[in-house]
């Protein structure tokens, strides 16, 4: 019987596979979202995705509304993990902030992947789920 080689194929860790499912995804609103960047999101239950969603063309909303409001069981979100490329934003812009739908709709853990230099958020979208007692994760 033949012996696998040492495999070359790389691992990744859960946090990394569904941060790479994000990164796909905001892939999908590259080009209609300027002067916003395309922020990709997931929302994950007991290791199976539950929500995604994308940044919509400009004015429209952002990556993480777009993914809980893709869920269709809302009850799930307060014991799933939300993935998301950039940080939730924490300003009334266009839309309302992110990081406190987070907070309302209860999402105990946030994965980010990178903190959003924008002066408006820089830090205080992050401030708001620290201040509301949710774990979040700054890894990438
Ligand atoms: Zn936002």
């Amino acid at each position: 019987m033949d012996t696998l080689p040492n495999s070359t194929k790389l691992e990744y860790s859960t946090d990394e596979k569904y941060m790479l499912r994000c990164i796909e995804i905001a892939k999908n609103g590259i080009g209609s979202t300027a002067p916003n960047p395309s922020v990709g999101a997931v929302i994950v239950h007991k290791d199976r995705i539950i929500g995604e969603g994308y940044t919509s063309a400009y004015g429209g909303s952002h990556a993480e509304v777009n993914a809980i409001n893709s869920v269709k069981d809302k009850s799930l979100l307060s014991k799933s993990t939300l993935y998301v490329t950039a940080e939730p934003c924490s300003h009334f812009g266009k839309t309302p902030p992110c990081a406190n739908l987070i907070v309302e709709n209860k999402i105990p853990k946030v994965v980010i992947g990178l903190q959003d230099p924008h002066e408006k958020v820089a830090g205080k979208g992050i401030e708001i789920l620290r201040n509301s007692g949710v774990p979040y994760s700054l890894e990438y």
